[in-house]
């Protein structure tokens, strides 16, 4: 993996690609996926999330918000892999 961001641009250390666990505090409800594909400084261990996984993350926080459940726990590859199944590309 060649990335261009080889640094944290807080502390200086290394970034490394790793797995983390998302949650957002919506007041009324709190949301948790576990299985976050993202960019993790091995110094201070502040996290980077590229466009797609925002993107999806995004739009597990506003159906938790409509559903208004007290606690949305998901997996991430599990939705992934319900995105990846739309044709996007007819074989
Ligand atoms: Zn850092």
């Amino acid at each position: 993996m060649n990335h261009d961001s080889g640094q944290c641009p807080i502390c200086g250390g290394s970034k490394t690609d790793g797995v983390i666990t998302f949650t957002a505090d919506l007041q009324e409800t709190l949301v948790v996926v576990r299985g976050v594909p993202a960019t993790v400084c091995a110094l201070c261990g502040n996290e980077w999330l590229n466009d797609e996984t925002a993107a999806v993350l995004e739009q597990i926080v506003e159906d938790a918000r409509k559903k208004s459940c007290l606690v949305e726990v998901a997996q991430f590859s599990a939705l992934v892999q319900s995105t990846a199944a739309s044709p996007l590309h007819a074989a």
